[in-house]
């Protein structure tokens, strides 16, 4: 087959152990996942959870041991970090239930939800979409994906973030306020998840804004960290 214009590359992200990649699908992203980032926000923590997605090519791939580039974005005042643990989904299903979603998870990986939230902000006021906070260019740096298998505890292991040597998040994922089986079956009740798809499963309290020049390090225990710079 032959195309009119030439195909978008497939976004692939390294795996731990392995020289084969893990093609990316879509990211689907959780909304107010933890009750102090909630709070901070101006809500209550209770309340279903909801989504956003994100556009395949705004991941940012962070080897390991690399430092990648995290490029300013145009029309913000306020770009803010959000850590997240990042799931890796190796089969797809439509109404997969919280106790059988862990058979459909491929592997985990840390990820960065970047937000323009001045952006966001007016975007809420307004009732209108997000994309323009949260969808953009570079807005999804993720690192390796380690194999759910060699990736310990995760959902109760520790999630944090440093910008220049400093905490700025610091939570333990075991505080979701909706756990990774709840998130898959609350998603496929909605859409039929595919292979290759991701998730950003929500960030702790603590969101805050990064300048050029800022070294962001990022962390779940037992994952491999991302290191990258904004540029
Ligand atoms: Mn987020």
């Amino acid at each position: 087959m032959s195309f009119v214009i030439k195909p978008p590359a497939t976004v692939s992200v390294p795996v731990v152990g392995s020289k084969d990649r893990f093609p990316v699908n879509r990211i689907y992203c959780v909304g107010r996942n933890y009750v102090e980032h909630a709070k901070e926000m101006g809500f209550t923590g209770r309340e279903p959870p909801f989504f956003f997605l994100k556009p395949t090519d705004t991941c940012v791939i962070v080897n390991e041991g690399e430092t990648a580039d995290l490029p300013y974005p145009s029309l913000t005042k306020e770009f803010h970090h959000e850590i997240e643990l990042v799931v890796a989904i190796g089969t797809g299903g439509k109404n997969i239930k919280a106790a059988d979603a862990h058979k459909h998870i491929y592997g985990y990986g840390v990820g960065l939800d970047m937000t323009r939230r001045d952006l966001q902000g007016d975007m809420k006021k307004l009732g209108r979409p997000w994309c323009i906070g949260k969808a953009f260019d570079h807005s999804s740096p993720i690192g390796p994906i380690t194999p759910a298998a060699q990736a310990g505890d995760v959902e109760n292991a520790e999630i944090f973030i440093q910008v220049n040597g400093k905490d700025r998040q610091r939570s333990n994922v075991s505080k979701l306020i909706w756990n990774i089986g709840e998130i898959i079956e609350h998603i496929t009740a909605a859409w039929e998840l595919q292979p290759g798809d991701l998730i950003y499963s929500g960030t702790p309290e603590g969101v805050n804004a990064v300048v050029q020049g800022d070294v962001i390090e990022g962390s779940v225990a037992g994952l491999t960290p991302i290191r990258l710079q904004v540029v």
